[in-house]
């Protein structure tokens, strides 16, 4: 069956739910699919302990400021879903669940969105899919996970298969990447296991009255100065990788916290540096994402780096698709909360006056 509309949205999550909030007030004929059964988009997969890095009003949609939660000044991921789902009903927003899209294809002057139950016929799309679902692992010998020819036989998994320091109590594990995540899971573990943390270079922590608000404006003020032809003003980059939520604070200021340099490689039961050879039970890789676009590919649109050219949201060699929340590519800050707004609107007012 085909169902005919103006605009697909791919993507149930913040961005997402951003961009319907937009198409609403210009009074589109819009779905919005999304491969999960609930409303949340990533944040309902997160470890338990994950802290927001802004403050909740500085984490906060267009339309609706998010409300404190109570005793905690960063909230946690849980508040975070619970936002989200009052939020799409708050502006009704025509969620299909659990929807997964599989292609979009050019199909005239229509893109054909083909999902496993059944086909959306649209004259635009704009796809925020997030990058949850494809976690980035680097290449480490003894660790190839891609073949299949695992050497080391310990655990090993990605952020996103992380939830809580139960599972590893007594154990000897090491947590690889010095970003937010592997601070915040290293922190999480450092008083009930026996923890490695290794980063490929030291960390860098913000200043500890530097939180999500100030990455956020740094990220604001490098695109304007790259858009305007000033000098790059370094960005995000320029102020430190790690915001010192509270948990992570507790564990650096006790001395829990201490980054070591990364393994050279994995053999069965150990990790390798210079020659030096540690046991270890578990590895818990937080080391990225990439953006998940699969579902675009038989447009062929690829260009560097896995991602797809855009000039603002909207694709280069397609003017009907609009990606966002994608990373700073997609506008800035529009990875985050408080940051997908802006391209959001801008994405629904082409949208807008394309189908004009
Ligand atoms: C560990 C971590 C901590 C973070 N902390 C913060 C923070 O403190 N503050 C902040 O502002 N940001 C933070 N972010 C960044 C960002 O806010 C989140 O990654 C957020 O989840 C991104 O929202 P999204 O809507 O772009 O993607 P997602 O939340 O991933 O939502 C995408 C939705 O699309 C669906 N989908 C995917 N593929 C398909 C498909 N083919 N068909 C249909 N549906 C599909 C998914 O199931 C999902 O529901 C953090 C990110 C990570 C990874």
């Amino acid at each position: 069956m085909t169902t005919v509309v103006d605009v697909v949205v791919i993507g149930g999550g913040q961005a997402g739910l951003a961009a319907g909030y937009h198409l609403r007030r210009l009074g589109l004929d819009f779905v919005v699919l999304d491969a999960q059964t609930r409303a949340g988009g990533a944040w309902q997969h997160a470890w338990d302990s994950l802290r927001l890095f802004s403050p909740a009003a500085y984490s906060s949609l267009p339309g609706r400021l998010m409300p404190p939660q109570a005793g905690q000044e960063y909230p946690d991921a849980g508040h975070v879903v619970d936002y989200l789902t009052d939020y799409e009903h708050r502006y009704d927003l025509p969620v299909h669940r659990p929807v997964r899209v599989n292609a979009v294809r050019r199909d005239g002057t229509r893109l054909r969105v083909e999902t496993e139950s059944g086909v959306w016929s649209a004259r635009a799309v704009i796809s925020a899919t997030g990058t949850w679902w494809r976690p980035f692992l680097p290449a480490v010998p003894g660790m190839n996970v891609f073949t299949g020819m695992n050497v080391f036989t310990g655990r090993q998994l990605h952020t996103a298969g992380y939830r809580t320091p139960a599972e590893f109590a007594g154990q000897r594990v090491v947590v690889v990447g010095g970003g937010n995540s592997g601070a915040q899971i290293a922190a999480d573990l450092a008083s009930s296991t026996e923890l490695t943390w290794v980063t490929s270079r030291p960390p860098r922590f913000l200043a500890d009255d530097i939180d999500g608000r100030a990455l956020f404006d740094a990220a604001t003020a490098r695109r304007r100065a790259l858009d305007e032809g000033h000098t790059d003003t370094g960005g995000v980059a320029s102020l430190g990788d790690i915001v010192a939520v509270p948990p992570v604070r507790e564990a650096r200021d006790a001395g829990l916290l201490k980054a070591q340099p990364m393994f050279d490689r994995l053999t069965s039961d150990s990790a390798w540096s210079d020659g030096t050879r540690a046991r270890i039970d578990a590895v818990i890789w937080c080391t990225g994402f990439r953006p998940a676009l699969s579902h675009l590919a038989p447009l062929a649109l690829r260009g560097q780096r896995g991602h797809i050219p855009t000039n603002g949201t909207q694709a280069a060699g397609e003017p009907r698709l609009h990606l966002l929340g994608y990373g700073d590519w997609t506008g800035p800050a529009s990875a985050t909360l408080t940051g997908v707004g802006r391209p959001a609107r801008d994405a629904a007012r082409d949208v807008a006056a394309l189908l004009r």
